[in-house]
């Protein structure tokens, strides 16, 4: 902790009364433990200045760090039935539902946009885990078709930037349902000859591994990113095996072979601009 933690910042609450401070103002990097001030945290894109820890993004981050003019343009996504199984646990499911939109401003777990990387055209979904844990239910399933049949219409690749606890169980089998569906929204850009780029981010576990995420050309992880399907702790438990350092984590996963690139925040959009321009001139050629 440094002085600023330590002394400054309960300082400040105390003058101003803890409620008064906005909690935009500081951050503290959940690695080292480090406050940062939230503009530099800006620049950095989330990335920690101390320590390289990549914090969680929004999709509307992705968004705006990937394409050439900032946003891209967003496609509205086909509307889905809310709550078709009228789950409810401790809460309702359209009451769970209306909070999450409420802080994520945003419909569902997903957002679509078309524009440029790097100068090329491309097609961007990106998921987002501050909306209900990115968890797969019929409107992120809805996302990733609407963004292959985009993709495909206008003849450009599509990148997929991945986080997701899972399948949203509020849904049941309308949720595990939109596994085979994003695996056919794949293959229907494979089909078209068209690049298909996976960004795997912290962290992108269950039906979203088990599907479209595993299934790009390229799959590149940011650094330090939890990737796998069931958690370690419930194959620890399940093995009753010690599981090695960095299991699940992007280094591991690119040491055996089941990651291309790990790459940093910062090197991404260049990175993807330059790997959709060489997959297009092998296309070409
Ligand atoms: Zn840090």
């Amino acid at each position: 902790m440094s002085w600023l933690s330590e002394y400054v910042r309960p300082r400040i609450r105390t003058l101003l009364g803890r409620r008064e401070v906005p909690d935009n103002l500081w951050h503290q990097c959940p690695s080292c433990q480090q406050m940062i001030f939230a503009k530099d945290l800006a620049t950095s894109l989330k990335v920690c200045p101390q320590c390289g820890h990549h914090m969680r993004a929004t999709a509307a981050e992705r968004l705006e760090w990937t394409f050439d003019e900032g946003t891209g343009t967003r496609i509205e996504l086909p509307r889905v039935p809310a709550d078709p199984l009228r789950f409810r646990d401790s809460k309702r499911y359209t009451e769970r539902l209306k909070d999450a939109r409420e802080k994520a401003h945003m419909d569902d777990a997903i957002l679509v946009a078309h524009g440029s990387v790097g100068g090329h055209r491309a097609i961007i979904a990106a998921m987002d885990f501050g909306f209900m844990g990115g968890s797969m239910g019929a409107a992120v399933g809805e996302g990733i078709v609407a963004a292959a049949r985009l993709a495909v219409l206008q003849d450009a690749p599509l990148i997929l930037f991945t986080t997701s606890g899972g399948a949203r169980m509020q849904e049941g089998l309308i949720s595990l349902m939109q596994m085979p569906r994003t695996v056919i929204a794949t293959r229907l850009v494979k089909d078209a000859g068209l690049p298909l780029i996976v960004v795997l981010a912290d962290p992108t576990f269950g039906g979203v591994t088990a599907s479209f995420a595993m299934l790009g050309d390229l799959h590149i992880a940011e650094p330090g990113a939890g990737i796998g399907f069931a958690g370690a702790r419930v194959i620890e438990q399940t093995m009753r095996e010690k599981l090695p350092d960095g299991f699940q984590k992007a280094e591991y996963l690119h040491d055996h072979g089941m990651v291309d690139m790990v790459v940093k925040r910062t090197d991404m959009a260049a990175t993807l601009g330059r790997l959709i321009g060489l997959l297009r001139l092998k296309e070409a050629a």
